[in-house]
């Protein structure tokens, strides 16, 4: 039966100063699919209610804690729960929410990291298949029109058999002991604990693998890496420097950093095949370099409609003509589009529209996870070249 109604939001994290949680709320909401109606927003009770007065929401579905929102929206009737809930905490908590909520039977948007580690990874494949709970993850960089493009044009084969893979993510902004000032985001994400077993291979080298690996269709089977922490008395890596392999034909270097001085936010991606090649520049999203030998570059620019001839993917995630540039919000609400797309075709009984079944899932939080297991068993070998364990 047709759902003649947005989509109900819950959010746990994202309280009064949180980064990515106010991202979460804006691009859930630019399509008009999801409405935010509760939550858990803060590690401090107090501070989860200040967060509910200021997204003017019924006091009565502000939380303290996410055990109680897990609680209380359960008891409501079916027709008046959350649908889903997103979980935008420090990582070390994203496998209890999300193990939880799933449990009770909601939809869950887990930020990444999944979890801290492969088992517990493999515990939400495990809960996601038997509940039947829909789950994404928010790797937003594969959310990028301009990404799906290229995605699509080595799928056609436009690039010839994939030889090599250059995929990078410096950034500047731990380049001092910024967590020695209590910065909030810089204090968690240096913690073994509430970070993981790497500090910024964790961070933003996930990233880096699923951008190489939803663009490639290929897989990373092996890896040589050296992981350093810079910053003196920094308890986890803040630099990671990697050679990987994809199979037996494909091969490439991953380097991310978080003490890269000057550096923002400077994701970037070289593609190499046989007949061409491609390069993204997050910093640049709305464009897409495609190089042939002995030709000159051609760029692609987002918006125009050369692109949706060649990818119906990025045609559906683009929302503005060309020119009106799209960026770091649009490519988190495309992947809210499609996991809310999947969401509703659940809750009306119907199969989605294959095209909304484009966003990153429990298995690729797994990947992540297996990335950083074989990232820190290889930095800490003698060997170097470690194989993933599937
Ligand atoms: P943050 O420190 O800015 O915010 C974390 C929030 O979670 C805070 O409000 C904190 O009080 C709350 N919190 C902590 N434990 C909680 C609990 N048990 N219950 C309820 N609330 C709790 O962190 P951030 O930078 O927003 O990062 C949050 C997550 O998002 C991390 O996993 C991070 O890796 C991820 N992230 C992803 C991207 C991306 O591009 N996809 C970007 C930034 C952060």
């Amino acid at each position: 039966m047709k759902l003649n109604r947005m989509l109900r939001m819950g959010m746990v994290g994202g309280g009064p100063n949180a980064f990515i949680g106010e991202v979460h709320r804006r691009a859930a909401r630019m399509d008009g699919q999801i409405t935010l109606v509760g939550g858990a927003f803060d590690i401090n009770p107090a501070l989860s209610k200040k967060m509910g007065k200021t997204l003017y929401l019924d006091s009565s579905r502000v939380y303290s804690t996410y055990q109680e929102l897990i609680e209380k929206e359960s008891a409501l009737p079916e027709g008046e729960r959350m649908d889903f809930v997103s979980v935008c905490t420090p990582n070390n908590w994203h496998f209890p929410i999300a193990r939880d909520l799933l449990e009770a039977g909601f939809h869950v948007m887990c930020e990444k990291p999944m979890t801290l580690n492969v088992k517990e990874a493999r515990e939400l494949v495990r809960l996601v298949k038997k509940t039947k709970r829909i789950f994404g993850l928010m790797h937003n960089y594969t959310g990028y029109p301009m990404v799906k493009l290229a995605r699509d044009v080595v799928k056609r084969g436009d690039l010839g058999k994939i030889r090599k893979v250059v995929v990078r993510y410096p950034q500047g902004w731990l380049s001092t002991a910024l967590e020695k000032t209590g910065q909030m985001q810089a204090s968690w994400r240096t913690d073994p604990k509430q970070s993981g077993g790497s500090g910024c291979g964790g961070d933003i080298g996930t990233h880096a693998e699923n951008l190489a690996e939803y663009i490639t269709g290929l897989k990373i089977t092996e890896l040589n890496a050296e992981l350093t922490a810079f910053v003196p008395g920094r308890r986890l890596d803040d630099d990671v420097n990697c050679l990987v392999k994809f199979g037996r034909h494909a091969k490439g270097i991953l380097h991310v950093s978080q003490i890269s001085a000057g550096e923002e936010n400077n994701l970037a991606i070289w593609v190499y095949g046989e007949k061409a090649g491609l390069e993204w520049h997050q910093e640049n999203p709305n464009h897409l370099n495609l190089k042939r030998q002995d030709q000159p570059m051609e760029v692609w620019k987002r918006g125009n409609p050369y692109i949706g001839k060649r990818s119906k993917a990025a045609e559906r995630a683009t929302r503005l003509p060309s020119g009106h540039p799209e960026a770091f919000f649009e490519a988190f609400a495309n992947n809210y589009v499609n996991f809310a797309d999947t969401v509703r075709a659940k809750l009306e009984g119907r199969k989605p529209d294959p095209l909304a079944l484009d966003f990153p899932s429990v298995e690729d939080g797994l990947r992540g996870m297996l990335f950083l297991e074989t990232l820190l068993a290889s930095a800490r070998s003698k060997q170097k070249w470690t194989k993933f364990k599937s």
